[in-house]
C-alpha cells in the first residue's frame, strides 16, 4: 500500500495497481473508494487506520470488476506532478504535456 498525491486535500492510496480515493472517516477506520467507482461502477473499497497522514492497511474487498494496473498508478503520479508544476509556471510545454496525458487517460477509459 502506498500513499500518493500528498499535495491534495486528501491523498490517494495505491494498492496492487488499484487506486483509491478518500471516501469517509468512520469511527474505527477510514474508508477509501476505488477510483473506478464512477467510470466502471466498481464498488471495491479499502479500509485503513484513522491517521490520514500515515494510514495502516486494514482490509480490502476483492470484488473487483476490473484488473489492477500499475501503469495506471504511475501515470496518475506523473499527471499529478505535472498538474502541480503547471500551477507554478506558465510554461506552455508543461501545459501541453498535461493535455496529452489527459487525452491518453480519457481515451483508455
Ligand atoms: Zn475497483
Amino acid at each position: 500500500m502506498e500513499l500518493i498525491n500528498l499535495n491534495k486535500k486528501y491523498p490517494q492510496v495505491a494498492y496492487l495497481g488499484f487506486l483509491f480515493n478518500f471516501h469517509k472517516e468512520c469511527s474505527n477506520f477510514i474508508c477509501w473508494r476505488c477510483s473506478k467507482n464512477s467510470s466502471m461502477k466498481c464498488l471495491c473499497f479499502l479500509k485503513t487506520s484513522l491517521n490520514i497522514n500515515n494510514p495502516i492497511f486494514i482490509s480490502v474487498n476483492n470484488d473487483y470488476v476490473h484488473q489492477g494496473n500499475e501503469n495506471f498508478i504511475s501515470a496518475t503520479k506523473i499527471k499529478n506532478a505535472i498538474v502541480e508544476k503547471a500551477k507554478l509556471t506558465s510554461n506552455s510545454l508543461c501545459i501541453m504535456y498535461l493535455y496529452i496525458i489527459d487525452f491518453d487517460y480519457c481515451s483508455h477509459k
